[in-house]
């Protein structure tokens, strides 16, 4: 899977870092940084309830082969 984030959706709520702490970090000006674009498959519990929960829906995930 990889993480794709709406830059332009993302408010800096920080719900993603919370949920998935090895995947998001939310910088000191409120921005997202995804610190793991393509996550194991066992982050993604995690990943998908950081994409659920997100405020502004700023978070998807992509399925790759
Ligand atoms: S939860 Fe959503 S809005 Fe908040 S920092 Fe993460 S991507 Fe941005």
């Amino acid at each position: 899977m990889r993480v794709i984030v709406d830059h332009d959706l993302c408010q800096g709520h920080g719900v993603c870092e919370s949920e998935a702490p090895t995947v998001f970090e939310v910088d000191q000006d409120h921005c997202v940084r995804v610190l793991v674009v393509r996550p194991d498959e066992h982050l993604r519990a995690e990943v998908e309830a950081a994409v659920q929960f997100c405020p502004t829906s700023a978070l998807r995930i992509e399925e790759e082969d």
